[in-house]
């Protein structure tokens, strides 16, 4: 599509007809009537695309879905309830018991308890690799049976940067997909497909809802991965499945619709991670916004970056928009026009000074939530990563004194007002 990202998110995904309403509407049926059994039975056997029960799919879902592909642009979209589903269904749909997945060690807490702890117990084994891997480091990583590279744009908490084009080049010539999740800048900052990404997850609970109003996931298939090129790796896309009459995904959906479609008729008929459709419209009222609250988001995360690097209480800043940051550069490429608005910062005295400085800020609540039009902080090491060891929390880059800052979008002369009392 030719129009450009603030246009997309406005209009893209529901085009009313005439007479129709002009806001998404929010279907919310759990089921779809028919005149005859036979109608249905085409919809089960998916030879005719419509709805039959709102734990597969459903037209509210499907439309703001839409509008996440033509933001990202991809061929097709799901939603999720939540971003972990979403995570673990774009691993799964491509993996089973006896697959090796490679992944970033840099990433959400949650992922990294999915995918180390969770997918573990099913049989599918990881080699974590750091962001910075140079290519041999990330050829050694691979072995005959992974199926999959995963990393986030925009690491949270870390805050590392991936190197889209690198981790893509690497899945490519070991013939298998790069997931990215694109959470932290979201399709209006950077757009992972563009630089070579297969596949796009999202935790739509952070800017994408943006108003701490619904959990939500996406994945968008960027409909490039070539299933048939690959096809011994992929059997559940290229070979019959039993449960939809031996229809072979990759040859009746093609490379645009295979992933989606897949995931849709196995993953979400067997698990049920459906995003409600009330939550799907409250997602596209945040998504019509999200390209003229991004550039704010960015402008408060750099202004309390900035301000905090100069404060003596400070021992290390981590944003990648500013010049001192080691990740600056990649920032610079993959996302010109600024990340988010999340700083992680340690303050000197570790978790006992990080505790006693988030007791008395006054505008930033404690929360566990990031992206959110209010300004939110958060100590990871007491909280989202509290899983993890101290050695697992140092291989991430999170110390215990690591304070994650959300800024949100109020003006950043009152944000930084806040922080400068606290640390005082
Ligand atoms: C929050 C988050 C998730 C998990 O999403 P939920 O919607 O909370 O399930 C996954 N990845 C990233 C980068 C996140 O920030």
């Amino acid at each position: 599509m030719s129009q450009g990202i603030g246009t997309r998110c406005v209009q893209a995904g529901y085009t009313p007809g005439n007479g129709e309403p002009r806001q998404i509407p929010i279907i919310q049926s759990t089921t779809f009537k028919y005149d005859t059994s036979e109608d249905m039975g085409k919809l089960f056997d998916l030879e005719a695309s419509g709805y039959f029960y709102t734990r597969l799919q459903n037209p509210t879902n499907d439309h703001v879905a839409a509008k996440i592909a033509a933001l990202e642009g991809g061929s097709a979209a799901m939603l999720t309830s939540s971003g972990q589903a979403a995570n673990f269904f774009a691993m799964f749909n491509i993996c089973e018991c006896g697959s090796h997945i490679v992944a970033s060690s840099s990433i959400y807490g949650g992922t990294f308890n999915l995918i180390a702890v969770t997918m573990a117990k099913m049989g599918i084994e990881v080699t974590f690799v750091s962001p910075t891997a140079s290519d041999e480091e990330l050829d050694a990583a691979f072995k005959d049976n992974t199926r999959a590279v995963f990393g986030e744009t925009i690491a949270n908490p870390a805050l590392t940067v991936l190197d889209i084009e690198k981790f893509a080049n690497a899945a490519h010539r070991h013939g298998v997909p790069l997931i990215v999740d694109n959470t932290f800048p979201t399709p209006v900052n950077c757009r992972p497909i563009e630089w070579g990404a297969d596949i796009v997850t999202h935790s739509t609970t952070k800017y994408m809802d943006g108003h701490g109003a619904a959990v939500g996931g996406a994945i968008v298939d960027s409909g490039k991965f070539d299933w048939m090129a690959h096809a011994d790796k992929y059997p559940g896309l290229t070979k019959p499945d039993d449960s939809y009459h031996g229809i072979v995904y990759a040859e009746k959906f093609g490379k645009e619709g295979a992933f989606i479609t897949k995931a849709t008729a196995q993953l979400m008929r067997d698990f049920g991670c459906i995003q409600s459709p009330q939550n799907a419209f409250l997602l596209n009222l945040g998504l019509e916004s999200l390209h003229v609250r991004m550039p704010r988001h960015v402008e408060n995360g750099l202004a309390v970056a900035r301000f905090l690097q100069e404060q003596d209480q400070v021992a290390k800043v981590s944003y990648p928009g500013l010049e001192s940051d080691p990740y600056y550069e990649l920032a610079r490429k993959y996302m010109p026009k600024g990340g988010c608005g999340v700083v992680s910062f340690e303050l000197k005295g570790g978790r006992a000074a990080a505790e006693s400085f988030m007791k008395k800020l006054k505008l930033a609540a404690i929360e566990t939530h990031v992206a959110d039009a209010r300004t939110c902080c958060l100590n990871p090491a007491t909280s989202t990563h509290r899983q993890m060891t101290d050695e697992q929390l140092l291989e991430a880059g999170i110390p215990a004194g690591l304070v994650r800052m959300s800024c949100g979008l109020e003006d950043k002369e009152d944000l930084i007002a806040d922080i400068q009392s606290a640390l005082n």
